[in-house]
């Protein structure tokens, strides 16, 4: 546990902004006098994490998410992660826990780019093979695992593409390009001056 409370402060500060709690909640930790970061590893072994019952929260930015980069109109978010490593009653490897974010994507009504909170719930079965995912208990997503070591950004931007809406928009009504569009009078169609002209020269 050590670290957490500190933590909690950093991602404390970032939910307010993204309004995913109630800000007249009690804040027991706005007097932290520094922010710590618990330090997430890049790349981990999650049979050796969950063994050991570790749990690994932080933060992380999008960079190496080349899956997810062409949907997004901005790269520079954060994604605070909270994960617990475990083996559960079925002798099951597990990561649970939630990840979470506001990631600027682009609305597909009006191109402009439109914030999208994103909160997932982690529940990864770990397994060293597709055949192994079959036996997973139901509520599992399975993390095939058949290298030593596994990227966390992977797993991370496989999440956030679960999350993220297939057709992201801004809610109906608050797209400017569209009321603009819609309340652009449609042109009269006039007759070309030629042929008004070609009539007056030849009027039979
Ligand atoms: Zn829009």
């Amino acid at each position: 546990m050590r670290g957490f409370l500190p933590i909690l402060a950093a991602v404390g500060n970032m939910t307010k902004t993204l309004g995913f709690f109630d800000s007249d909640a009690p804040r027991h930790y706005h007097c932290a006098p520094m922010v710590m970061q618990e330090r997430l590893p890049t790349n981990f072994d999650p049979f050796r994490l969950a063994d050991a019952g570790r749990e690994l929260r932080g933060q992380l930015g999008l960079e190496g998410m080349d899956r997810l980069a062409p949907g997004l109109a901005d790269r520079a978010a954060v994604v605070a992660v909270e994960l617990k490593f475990g083996v559960d009653s079925e002798k099951f490897r597990y990561i649970s826990g939630r990840v979470w974010t506001t990631l600027t994507l682009l609305c597909q009504r009006c191109m402009q780019p439109v914030a999208v909170p994103v909160d997932k719930t982690v529940s990864l079965g770990i397994v060293p093979s597709a055949d192994a995912a079959e036996s997973l208990q139901p509520g599992y997503d399975p993390l095939i695992v058949d290298t030593p070591l596994v990227a966390l950004a992977t797993i991370i931007e496989d999440e956030l593409l679960l999350a993220v809406p297939m057709v992201p928009m801004h809610p109906p009504g608050s797209c400017e390009a569209v009321v603009l569009l819609v309340e652009k009078p449609v042109p009269v169609k006039k007759e070309s001056p030629f042929a008004v002209l070609a009539r007056l020269k030849d009027p039979s």
